[in-house]
């Protein structure tokens, strides 16, 4: 599962097929259709990313697993300017 995570304001989301957006609004994302790749905005990126959490993690099967940052290379998440209309 995509967490957003933004520091100024200390939110942690995991994202939903429905457009998440944190308190402040410096981090904002949705999953697309698919349920695997994701839309997401980030104003200041010194201050929010993205957080991979495996599902082994997610739904308890492992007490232990790495959890990782995606990039901003990843093929899957689109890092937009800005919110689609
Ligand atoms: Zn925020």
């Amino acid at each position: 599962m995509k967490v957003i995570c933004c520091d100024v304001c200390q939110s942690f989301i995991p994202l939903s097929s429905v457009w998440q957006q944190c308190r402040c609004g410096n981090i904002s994302g949705v999953y697309l259709s698919d349920g695997l790749h994701a839309q997401v905005v980030i104003e200041d990126k010194t201050r929010g990313r993205v957080i991979g959490v495996p599902n082994s993690i997610r739904y308890g099967f492992k007490r232990e697993d790495t959890c990782w940052v995606f990039k901003e290379t990843s093929d899957r998440i689109d890092f937009l300017k800005e919110h689609p209309k």
